[in-house]
């Protein structure tokens, strides 16, 4: 059976959006992401993350702190019983112009080489316009905007708005 994926964009949307953030002590889950996560796991869903990291790009941290936070941030999710089916990113600069950095769809196209994925089924969850463009491009038509600080774009059709990830998963299983 093909897999339910809900696609999430990490910053602004597991965790409170800080630039460049690549510390531990920095990260701060967003208030009811455990809660939502575990209430679409019982309607069969899985998660992967999927992020755009340019700040390693940028020389800002290596590989070596995005990995550690990466584990770490699994690790949490894992005492709230939720398992991080996959998470990739991309640690290009736009200037790089790689297929991976979000608009663009490499991520995603991998994602969908590595699993079996319905996606009519799978929805994303961003924060910011490139996320939305990036799934609808790979073909994804469930979008979830969630508000964070960016501003929304007004061009985007047939997305969900939301203020709070204690929304999301309503609009999922509604
Ligand atoms: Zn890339």
């Amino acid at each position: 059976m093909k897999k339910k994926i809900i696609f999430l964009d990490r910053d602004g949307v597991i965790n409170e959006e800080v630039n460049y953030l690549h510390q531990i002590e920095d990260f701060i889950f967003i208030e009811g992401i455990f809660q939502s996560l575990n209430y679409l796991k019982k309607f069969g869903y899985e998660f992967i993350i999927i992020t755009n990291q340019s700040g390693i790009g940028r020389g800002l941290y290596d590989e070596n702190d995005y990995q550690k936070l990466d584990l770490w941030m699994k690790s949490v999710f894992k005492k709230h019983d939720l398992d991080i089916l996959f998470s990739i990113h991309c640690p290009h600069t736009p200037e790089d112009n790689c297929n991976c950095r979000k608009p663009k769809t490499g991520m995603f196209e991998y994602c969908f080489q590595k699993y079996s994925i319905s996606k009519e089924n799978s929805w994303m969850i961003g924060d910011s316009k490139r996320d939305i463009e990036a799934s609808l491009s790979a073909g994804i038509n469930n979008n979830i905007l969630v508000r964070s600080g960016h501003p929304i774009p007004e061009d985007i059709k047939n997305i969900t708005i939301i203020d709070s990830m204690k929304e999301v998963h309503q609009v999922i299983t509604s």
